[in-house]
Formats: structure tokens, sequence, C-alpha cells
């Protein structure tokens, strides 16, 4: 099943295109389900830009302009109504709030801010050579599963995001990806395979193969996403996901319907 369930919209200030050019991309690739998924509003203070998020005051134009484009498109592709939201542990009752305020199918969590740095940000790329790798990574992925743990959130989007700009600290990283993919597991939360990292100067896969094959061993579910950020992004890179969800093991992957997990043949 070509499921993409990360999709963009323009409203989010870093991306291009309205729901229904998406949409026509979506068929012509022939994908069955998609889900929009743009970035609800940050708390005050945390967007000065409006670069990161929509404006609180879009939340509900996006919701019916989702919905309407769900309603045109009919059968094929499906279109998921979705919402990616950032943890921001201090924000926990805001981010909670916002979710609980639309009849989202899918939302998906992601960690993007450590502390105040927005560590996937181009424009701070510079504080990487200032930092100690290792202490990012640890500090990255205890917010990861803190996020996971949250109750908050359906599928944790691009799980190992601390990659991007291919920093990754020396040795041997299997330990920590075991711990991660157990606590994530208890958790019960799925994590999406995304093609945005092969776009990325990491120029690999969200999660690597060898996280994603412990995610497998753990029983952690799965969804395929492209995170596309302009309308020919979408389902872009969906066969290497499937690929390599198919090498870490899987049989299976997952969507959200009303936040109910569904499983179908890979
Ligand atoms: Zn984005
Ligand atoms: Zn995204």
């Amino acid at each position: 099943m070509m499921m993409d369930l990360h999709i963009h919209t323009e409203r989010c200030g870093h991306a291009a295109g309205r729901p229904s050019e998406y949409l026509a991309e979506a068929r012509r690739a022939g994908l069955e389900i998609v889900a929009f998924t743009d970035h609800l509003p940050l708390p005050d203070g945390y967007d000065p830009d409006e670069e990161y998020a929509m404006r609180p005051a879009e939340l509900g134009e996006y919701v019916a302009e989702v919905r309407e484009v769900a309603h045109s498109s009919g059968a094929a592709p499906r279109v998921l109504l979705g919402i990616e939201a950032d943890w921001i542990p201090q924000h926990r009752a805001y981010t909670a709030g916002r979710i609980a305020s639309h009849a989202f199918d899918i939302v998906l969590g992601s960690v993007h801010f450590l502390d105040d740095w927005v560590f996937d940000d181009p424009r701070l790329i510079d504080e990487w050579s200032r930092r100690d790798v290792r202490d990012a990574w640890t500090h990255y992925f205890e917010t990861l599963t803190q996020a996971a743990s949250s109750g908050l959130f359906d599928v944790m989007a691009h799980p190992d995001l601390v990659k991007k700009f291919g920093y990754v600290p020396p040795g041997d990283l299997s330990a920590l990806y075991e711990e991660v993919a157990a606590a994530i597991a208890d958790a019960g939360v799925a994590i999406e395979v995304s093609s945005a990292g092969l776009r990325k100067p990491c120029r690999e896969i969200y999660p690597s193969d060898d996280l994603l094959s412990a995610f497998c061993r753990a029983g952690v579910p799965v969804t395929t996403a492209s995170d596309a950020h302009s309308p020919r992004e979408v389902g872009r890179g969906l066969t290497e996901v499937r690929d390599a969800v198919a090498r870490a093991g899987y049989t299976k992957i997952a969507y959200f319907e009303a936040r109910e997990m569904r499983e179908v043949a890979l």
C-alpha cells in the first residue's frame, strides 16, 4: 500500500503549495493514502519570524481546507487530517489543548527544539561546531523518548532527525539504539520512516538502517512518508523508504484513522 503520511502546505511559512496542488501530485504518483500534517502553531515566542509553523489563527482554516480537499478527492487517494506537533516539554498543556481542538486522524510528534536551540534550522548550523556531538545526540534521544511517552502523539516523525547535517558521534551506536527502541516500544507509539533525509546533507533515510532494525526487533509499528514541503516532493523517495522497511524485517505498515492505528501489508 503506497502511503505518504507526512505532507505540509504553504501555511507553515517554509513550504510551498496549497493542499489541492499536493493532492494532484499524490494522485499522479498513484498514492492510496495521504495525510496532511502541517506544523501546529507554536506557543508564544517560539516562532518569532513565523517560519516554523502556521499562525494560531490559521489552524481552523487549515482543518477546513484539508477537509474540503478530502471531500473532493473521493476514494483515491484517501486523505487523512493530520498535524505535526513539536514537543516542547514545558508547554505540554498548550500542545495537548491545540491537538484536542480538532478531530485529527493522525498526530505526528517531532523534536526540533533542544531547549532553545532549533538544531535542524540551517541558519543555526554553526552551533553544531560549538557543541559536543555525543551530548547533543543523547539530549535529542532523551527528548524523543520523553515525547513518545507524553501520550500526545501517534507517530514520532523522522526519529533520528539529529543526524540531518551529518554530525554523528564516533563509535558504536547500537546500545543507544536498543535503548531508544525499547523506550519507544514501551510508549506504544509508531515511528515514521521518511525519505526527507535523502534530500538533506546526511543523505540517508530517517531512521538509519541500524535504528530501524532495532525498532523492528522491539515491535514498534512504522509509517511511510516524504515530509513534502512542496507539491513535487509528494511520494518522493517512497520506493527507497519501502525497501528500507522491508530490509529491517517489517511486513506491515501502519496508518491512523480517528487516531486508531490500522496496519496493512507492506
Ligand atoms: Zn517543516
Ligand atoms: Zn514535517
